[in-house]
């Protein structure tokens, strides 16, 4: 082997590349990890407010969409929360569990990306920063991509750029262009756990920009809850972020404004306390302000006493399914993740390779597989990353879709070049 020949090409030095790379340099692979960022892990680095929620212990592959719901089971099965935390604890990282199962470093997300690029450094992975991967060619079994003006080699080249969602950090759809290169088809990428846009109609919510309040959200059948925010431009908070990810153009979204709310709870109100108001009523649950934009628009208030029992029951089935009308989403500029990508239908779920393509790999964001908030994200990249890790050199075996069968890939395709 030259200095320019490897065993694994990995593009993109984030949570699924360095992963990945750090798995397949300690198995002995000659690893090269290129990134045209001039630091790693950056997303890492603003995850979970600083502190990268790196994990959840209820991960299961409900808690992912992808075209194919199955798809994520087994890689998540074999690198699971419980092996993650093993390594954050060999390294003295101190966490804690938030809420819902989310672990966040107790320090600083930078323990994350520092332990990553030391496991990498264990590894032997050549590590190139500041450059972009210009053409890669295949041919002959071999990729080769040019970085720096300089042409290096490898029998395996792992698609690991992420997804498109926050440009300013570098994020591109590269892996995209190379992907379809390679004859692979994209799920067309959407941003996901974005805030929602609200129009018009809906502009007395807007004005309670910083509002937040527990609710439960619901879009056709999925139901999330947690807070919401109202912004200035519309929704946002864990519940909306959640929703966002399923929510479709042009469909509603119902909101409970009291999940805690027993049947007829404002008939027993008026019963037990008929001289208070409605807005006192309900001030007893919602933020002040939330409460005078909800009465205002139910344009129903005074004494419990005064209001009959018909109207408190429609008032309260209202307010526990409030349709919201959302015009659009804040784009990739404010989505944490972006939902679809390369398609799983092609892949191996247990190597992450290119069943047509040997060699070919594509984990983390990139791929069609996306997270509920909450460090599901990163387990995905953990996760496919340490299952392409462990296949990288083997690439001449994939099981296909996912159905378990093994089958021995033949010759590369034909020279493509990008
Ligand atoms: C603000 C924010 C907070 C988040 N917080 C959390 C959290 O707390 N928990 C969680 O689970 N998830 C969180 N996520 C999601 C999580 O960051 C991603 O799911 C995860 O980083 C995806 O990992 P990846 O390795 O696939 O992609 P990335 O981490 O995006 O890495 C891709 C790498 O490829 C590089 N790259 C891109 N294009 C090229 C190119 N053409 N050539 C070379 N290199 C290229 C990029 O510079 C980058 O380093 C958050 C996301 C954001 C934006």
């Amino acid at each position: 082997m030259t200095g320019d020949t490897f065993d694994a090409i990995v593009l993109g030095a984030g949570a699924a590349g360095m992963m990945c790379a750090a798995t397949a340099g300690a198995r002995g692979k000659r690893v090269l990890l290129v990134d045209h960022a001039d630091a790693p892990g950056k997303k890492i680095l603003i995850s979970g407010g600083g502190r990268c929620n790196f994990t959840n212990i209820h991960t299961a592959a409900d808690r992912y969409l992808s075209t194919n719901p199955h798809f994520a089971k087994s890689a998540l099965g074999r690198h699971t929360p419980q092996d993650f935390i093993a390594l954050v604890e060999r390294y003295g990282i101190a966490w804690h569990e938030k809420t819902l199962g989310q672990l966040f470093c107790d320090g600083s997300a930078r323990q994350i990306v520092d332990m990553l690029v030391e496991e990498c450094r264990n590894g032997g992975v050549t590590i190139l920063l500041g450059h972009p991967a210009s053409v890669i060619d295949h041919g002959d079994g071999q990729f080769r991509v040019t970085v720096n003006g300089r042409e290096r080699t490898a029998p395996a080249l792992v698609l690991a750029t992420g997804g498109p969602s926050i440009p300013k950090l570098g994020a591109t759809g590269f892996a995209y262009e190379v992907a379809r290169r390679f004859g692979l088809t994209i799920v067309h990428p959407r941003p996901a756990l974005v805030p929602l846009t609200l129009g018009p109609d809906d502009a007395l919510f807007r004005s309670l920009s910083g509002v937040s309040a527990e609710i439960e959200v619901g879009w056709n059948k999925t139901r999330f809850r947690e807070a919401a925010l109202f912004t200035h431009r519309g929704l946002s908070g864990p519940a909306m972020l959640q929703i966002s990810s399923y929510w479709q153009h042009r469909t509603p979204i119902s909101v409970n404004f009291l999940p805690d709310g027993e049947p007829d709870w404002l008939v027993k109100q008026k019963q037990e306390q008929p001289r208070i108001s409605l807005r006192r009523a309900l001030a007893a649950m919602l933020p002040a302000r939330l409460t005078d934009a909800l009465v205002e628009r139910l344009a129903l208030d005074g004494e419990l006493a005064n209001l009959p029992d018909k109207a408190l029951r429609t008032a309260q089935s209202r307010l526990a399914n409030w349709t919201f009308a959302p015009t659009g989403t804040e784009g990739f500029a404010k989505a944490e993740v972006t939902a679809g990508g390369i398609s799983v239908a092609a892949l191996s779920s247990r190597t992450m390779m290119a069943a047509r393509v040997p060699g070919l790999y594509a984990i983390g964001e990139a791929v069609d597989v996306t997270g509920w908030l909450g460090g599901y994200n990163f387990q995905w990249a953990w996760a496919s990353g340490w299952a392409a890790g462990q296949a990288i050199g083997g690439q001449r075996l994939a099981t296909v879709g996912g159905d378990g069968g093994i089958r021995t890939l033949g010759r590369s395709n034909p020279p493509t070049a990008v």
